[in-house]
């Protein structure tokens, strides 16, 4: 292992996969709570007289800086090419990727779920400019998109941001979900998510004609949700216009209805999509950081819920309408 590459492990114990990162000990201080970043903002890298000053390296800018993505400067994967596939007892692929960072919004206070249509638009389509143009790189298999909210969600800075990572593999939970949809589909030869969809109805949290918004019957987390277009998409780049809109609106409502329910709280989403797998039915996950994860989530991947997600789904229908 080169002394500053990273490499995607696989642990023979179990095969789930870590990324090990080297020289990760320069990253930005985590924050307590992400309205600390206000006392940053003079030192904050996402302004963009920073970026300027700098010398980040912008990868896409909607001009007059209404939001920008960025090269991240504290990449998981960093690792050269030719990929390299490390068989045996000590298995692993080599960390190649590209970590890019969106900066949503040049208000350092303004918040994902508080952005205008205009601004959560221009915000998904810029993920599909950036999602197309990494997809088109060699050795890449995946595009994942995610959001840190506030320090027990893993944000490091207070300014409102979206992650990019580009895998050369599709690993972990995606391979089981995908897994899932497969035999699903032998079985019944329909769409396991749009069957969730017909089935959920005690946990739907709200629907419009294009997209359902769901507490699944099994959540890990309390107050997690998802949120999926109707029809069978893939990927970002697949969504129609009406789509994108439900979706990106429907996704600031769960966020706003969740701070209402649960106070402000640190959260993580996490757009689920694949576009090589056609089985693959997209959608969003969104985990409110509620609880920390203990022994036996740890030790054995069981995880203990302690809000019934027919009940979390109920009140959030109570709560919604109120919003
Ligand atoms: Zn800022
Ligand atoms: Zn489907």
């Amino acid at each position: 292992m080169d002394e500053l590459e990273s490499e995607i492990r696989t642990d023979y114990r179990t095969g789930y996969y870590s990324v090990i990162v080297p020289g990760r000990e320069h990253r930005p201080v985590e924050l307590e709570m992400e309205d600390e970043g206000a006392k940053n903002l003079k030192d904050c890298p996402f302004e963009r007289d920073t970026v300027d000053r700098k010398n980040l390296e912008i990868m896409h800018v909607n001009e007059p800086w209404t939001s920008m993505v960025i090269r991240n400067k504290f990449p998981e994967l960093n690792g050269s090419t030719p990929l390299e596939y490390g068989k045996g007892f000590f298995s692993y692929i080599s960390g190649y990727g590209y970590n890019e960072v969106l900066i949503e919004t040049p208000d350092h206070f303004e918040k994902f779920e508080d952005m205008d249509i205009k601004k959560s638009l221009e915000w998904i389509n810029t993920l599909i400019e950036r999602e197309e143009d990494l997809y088109s790189r060699n050795y890449i298999k995946h595009v994942m998109v995610f959001k840190n909210y506030g320090a027990s969600g893993g944000a490091s800075i207070g300014h409102s941001h979206t992650q990019i990572i580009a895998w050369p593999e599709t690993l972990g939970i995606q391979e089981l979900e995908l897994q899932k949809m497969r035999d699903y589909r032998k079985e019944n030869n329909t769409c396991l998510y749009e069957d969730a969809v017909k089935k959920e109805s005690e946990r739907i949290l709200f629907e419009t004609d294009s997209v359902a918004a769901i507490a699944p019957y099994g959540s890990r987390f309390a107050g997690e949700s998802m949120i999926l277009p109707k029809r069978h998409v893939n990927y970002l780049m697949e969504l129609n216009e009406q789509e994108k809109e439900d979706l990106v609106e429907g996704l600031k409502t769960i966020i706003r209805t969740n701070v209402k329910m649960f106070g402000r709280q640190s959260y993580n989403f996490v757009i689920h999509e694949s576009k090589t797998e056609e089985e693959y039915h997209m959608h969003i996950e969104i985990y409110p950081r509620l609880s920390n994860l203990a022994g036996i989530e740890l030790g054995q991947s069981v995880f203990v819920n302690t809000t019934v997600p027919e009940e979390y789904a109920k009140k959030f229908r109570e709560t919604k309408l109120s919003v």
